[in-house]
């Protein structure tokens, strides 16, 4: 009898029998060999029937034969590809009670454990579903930074965070813009508060008619302190704040709706503006969780009128459609997720494929090395070769013949812990 079984208190809460967790701490000492029969490198290559060596956090090589001692791991049946990237989510948005909880006023109506623990499910849903890095663009609440923790220790599973912690949004009545000293102190501030990017909403919601809020020169001065501070600008933007963002040297626009006038993207191309049209999960997320929405601040009935006009027939925006034909776009992938979504990340590129008519390649592209790209960790993620770190996933199926493999994760590899293996 071991000491574990003698315990009475152990025996009581069934210790002895506890099933190994699913992911391996601490990290694992003998390499890794991942037997793969097809690989999407993120960058648009694929290779076939290999051996991927990942020794501890980083990619060592790929081929050549399956190291002495090595844990392997079988991903026959599989495609193979780099671990998923959402650029743009809402990582603490949870339903509570079957209502939405709009994290602007947690601490009002919901006590702070609660939300960071539907913070902590979030994220097991998020890096289950095979999407090993997301960027989180402001609810204005502080959890992101202790879950970015938490993650990058690897405490509970969840995926590499980044956030802006805040935003800048001036869309509510009485708001004004603050002058050009506080704007760049305010940037200076979330730096070293530990933001990753800065958000700024140039615009008003969509339930709220687009409208522009901030003028060229504030956008300039935001976006140019960001650069100054070399802090991404991932900027919401509607209609003409569109071409506004991208002539402040913003890095990225979101949506972008009613604005991707052809000079626009031309212009994008031109200056390495990053798209993310957040097309295929919101919009349809928000429709499918009617009865937890409506009736919380801007999700009126009239906002669910349009939406449902919306996604009545199944069809990426026009903007969308000819963003994709535009040389030198950087199109990167951003679902916009919040609560409802999380663990179904990967519904925009399914949409994309199957309404938008973009090949499975570029998306899966998309949402990995450009992505990676987009977030300034090109050189770390978002693509499979040696020396990257090994966050790595596989799919059952064939995603370039089917690509709803994306719902069917059946590895997870972050950093090189596994995470999930359900072959
Ligand atoms: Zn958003």
């Amino acid at each position: 009898m071991n000491s574990v079984q003698s315990h009475p208190s152990a025996a009581l809460l069934g210790v002895a029998n506890q099933p190994p967790l699913t992911w391996e701490l601490p990290q694992p000492k003998r390499p890794i060999a991942l037997k793969v029969a097809t690989l999407l490198d993120g960058k648009g290559g694929t290779l076939r029937d290999t051996v991927v060596v990942v020794s501890g956090d980083k990619i060592e090589r790929i081929g050549g034969p399956v190291p002495q001692g090595a844990q392997v791991y079988d991903l026959d049946g599989m495609t193979v590809a780099p671990g998923l990237i959402d650029t743009h989510v809402h990582v603490t948005y949870h339903f509570s009670h079957d209502r939405f909880i709009d994290n602007r006023l947690v601490g009002q109506d919901e006590p702070v454990p609660d939300s960071v623990l539907f913070g902590v499910e979030n994220g097991v849903r998020i890096l289950e579903a095979g999407f090993t890095t997301v960027q989180s663009l402001g609810p204005g609440t502080a959890w992101d930074l202790p879950l970015r923790e938490a993650w990058a220790r690897n405490l509970v599973p969840g995926p590499r965070l980044l956030t802006s912690l805040q935003w800048f949004r001036y869309d509510q009545p009485g708001q004004t813009v603050q002058p050009e000293p506080e704007l760049r102190a305010m940037v200076r501030d979330l730096k070293a508060r530990g933001a990753d990017a800065i958000k700024i909403f140039a615009s008003t919601s969509v339930r709220e008619g687009s409208r522009p809020t901030l003028t060229q020169a504030q956008l300039d001065v935001i976006c140019g302190e960001c650069n100054s501070q070399g802090l991404r600008s991932v900027v919401h933007a509607y209609t003409s704040a569109v071409k506004m963002a991208v002539q402040a040297g913003c890095t990225a626009i979101e949506h972008g709706t009613g604005g991707m006038t052809d000079e626009a993207l031309a212009l994008m191309a031109a200056k390495g503006t990053f798209f993310d049209p957040t097309v295929g999960v919101v919009t349809e997320n928000y429709v499918a969780n009617k009865d937890k929405y409506l009736g919380v601040g801007n999700y009126t009935a009239e906002a669910f009128a349009m939406m449902e006009k919306l996604i009545a027939n199944p069809k990426p925006p026009e903007e969308f459609m000819r963003s994709l034909k535009v040389p030198g776009l950087k199109i990167v992938y951003g679902s916009d997720a919040t609560a409802g979504a999380h663990g179904h990340n990967a519904e925009g590129l399914l949409y994309r494929i199957k309404f938008g008519g973009q090949h499975a390649m570029q998306a899966l592209v998309s949402a990995t090395s450009l992505a990676a790209e987009s977030l300034n960790l090109g050189s770390e993620i978002g693509t499979i070769a040696p020396g990257m770190t090994a966050d790595i996933v596989a799919m059952r199926g064939d995603y370039l013949a089917d690509a709803t493999a994306l719902r069917r994760m059946a590895f997870v590899m972050k950093g090189g812990r596994v995470f999930k293996y359900q072959p």
